[in-house]
This record gives structure tokens, sequence and C-alpha cells, in this order.
């Protein structure tokens, strides 16, 4: 597998108010970083899974890299191409490889197109010239497992799982080497959860494109995803193989995050470790580890002294002064 995406260093910042209401305000500082100090890399073929609570960036990550918003500083390179920076025409030609599956299934449709006009709409946005059209909405709705009879229903006649796969039927339109899924489960039954990611999977099986899964909820990433990056307050605070991130947690907060996540074996329940408090604000951004005021293992220097990023092996990195497994439980 060879690289796809880099990403290094990457910021998103946004203005919480005007320049003029920040002067009246008395604001020193009317920005706050949603994305902070993000690396990482994606192979081809690769599922990468960004999980976290809300609010901690990954939804405003994952349209940074599609250039929905723009990032202040830092790089994003597809395939060696630089796209930070560049213009919404010359970052449309990137949309074809590149495609995104927004959050709510029936809401991020348009509203007053049919089935066939929402499968059709990113061959008109990218003047793709189809051979036959309606041949081609068909090919995609057998892809995703659409009855050829729904072409002419609108979102509100579809249920949520039917939804999504349109929504997977407009990802996978222009053959993209790379979908980023925004929370893909959100909103369906859990049977209907576990055929809509069945399906991601047997379509990556067969045309080999990357997904990156943006997701709160571990469970869903376990049997689909090859990495897992954990987000908290738009910094990675840990990555590693899902494996690794499952059987070893380094950090804190992802050892909470799967203290969550059931077992079925009740011989290898591992210990719960609840965290306390609601995440912060982003315009409050705790000093030292952002993580401090939450973590039950905080001690003093966590408190004023930010963790840099270290790793514990070969692709296993971790924001942590203190990783589990390094001698610093306290209980
Ligand atoms: Fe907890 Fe300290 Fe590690 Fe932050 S640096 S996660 S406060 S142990």
């Amino acid at each position: 597998m060879s690289e796809l995406l880099e990403v290094e260093g990457l910021r998103v910042r946004f203005r919480t108010s005007g320049a003029l209401r920040a002067v009246a305000r008395r604001e020193d500082d009317p920005w706050i970083d949603a994305v902070l100090d993000v690396s990482f890399r994606m192979r081809e073929g690769e599922t990468l899974a960004l999980v976290g609570e809300s609010g901690s960036g990954k939804t405003t990550l994952g349209r940074a890299i599609i250039g929905l918003v723009r990032a202040q500083s830092g790089s994003i390179r597809f395939e060696g191409s630089e796209l930070r920076g560049l213009g919404d025409r010359a970052y449309k030609a990137y949309r074809r490889e590149i495609a995104m599956m927004f959050q709510d299934p029936v809401a991020s449709l348009s509203p007053r197109r049919t089935v066939r006009g929402q499968i059709r709409e990113p061959f008109e946005v990218h003047k793709s010239a189809e051979r036959d059209g309606e041949a081609e909405v068909r090919r995609l709705m057998d892809l995703v497992g659409l009855p050829h009879n729904f072409v002419g229903r609108f979102p509100h006649e579809l249920s949520g799982g039917q939804a999504r796969r349109v929504g997977v039927a407009r990802a996978l339109a222009l053959s993209p080497k790379l979908i980023i899924a925004d929370e893909p489960t959100a909103g369906l039954d859990v049977s209907v959860q576990g055929e809509v990611l069945n399906l991601m999977s047997g379509l990556q099986s067969r045309f080999g494109m990357s997904y990156l899964v943006i997701t709160h909820n571990l469970p869903v990433v376990r049997h689909t995803s090859n990495r897992i990056a954990i987000m908290y307050l738009g910094r990675f605070v840990e990555q590693g193989t899902t494996a690794t991130i499952f059987r070893s947690p380094a950090h804190p907060y992802t050892e909470a995050l799967l203290g969550a996540v059931p077992r079925p074996d009740p011989r290898r329940r591992r210990k719960t470790v609840s965290i306390e408090g609601e995440v912060p604000s982003l315009k409050m951004r705790p000093r030292g580890c952002e993580f401090h005021p939450r973590c039950p293992y905080a001690q003093e220097r966590c408190r004023h002294e930010t963790p840099a990023t270290t790793r514990l092996e070969e692709g296993h990195l971790v924001r942590c002064h203190f990783p589990l497994g390094n001698g610093h439980r306290t209980s």
C-alpha cells in the first residue's frame, strides 16, 4: 500500500465574533482552534477511524481535508499534491477523488430531488460524461443494494438506512480514492448499522478505496478500521492500530472511551475509568494537558506542561506525560 493522504501540523481556526464586536467585547483573542497540530498518514485501501466526543474537532478535520473549511496552517498532501491553500476551482478537481458522506442521511439529501437525481448530481456537478446516465444510476443502485423501483422516490419516502445507501451511492459515483464518512451509522437501528458497515466493507474490498470514518462510537469501528486516532479538543491524543488501541490503550481518555464498550466475556472485563465533567469550551482551553481537569491520573506536572507526542512503538503515538502501561496508574 502506498501513501494516499499525508496531513502535517494542521490547524483550523474560527473567529468567534467579528472584528468590531471583538473590540466592543474587549476580547483579546476572538479566535478558537477547532483543529490543532494534527498529523497523520493514510495508505491506499486503508480505513482510519477518527474517534472523539462531540466538539473534538473530528468533523472539522474531515471538512478541512475536502476543502469545505480552510485550514490556516499545516499541510494536506493528497497523492503528493498540496491541497491546503487551493482556491475553490482547483479544489473541485480533487473532489472527484475525495468524496464525503455527510452526517444526517436524510437531511444531507436535497428534499426536492428523487433518488435518481441524488445519484446523478455528482456527475452534473463535475460535468462528467456518462455513457448512459440511467444505466449508471441503476449500476450504483445495484452496488448499494437499492431496488430499482426506488429511483423515483424522494428523501422523505426513504428510511434512514435507505437514505444512507443513497449517500453511499453518491459518494461512490465518481470512483473516489478516499471517502470521508461522517458518522455513517448515526441515527440508524443497530441491525441497520451492521448492514451499512458491511456494505461499506464490501465496496472497499471490491474497489480498494480508503475510508476516513468519523465517529463518537468506538464499537462501530472495531471490526471495520485498520487504525484509530483519538481526538480531544482538536488534537490527536492517541493513534495506533485498532488491535493496539483496544488491547493496550495508552491515553487515559482512550481508556475511558473503551471503558464504555461492553465486552461479551465477563472474565475479560476491563477496568472502568469514568471521566468526570463536560468537554471544556474551545475558548477556555485548560493550561498544561488539556485533558487534566477530567483525567483520573492527573499529576502536578499535567496542570502546567503541555505533553508532546511520543512514540511508544511503531505506529503507536500518544500525547501524555504518563502513558498507561508505563507505571503511572495510581489505582
Ligand atoms: Fe492525564 Fe497527565 Fe496524561 Fe494529561 S498528561 S492525560 S492529565 S496523565
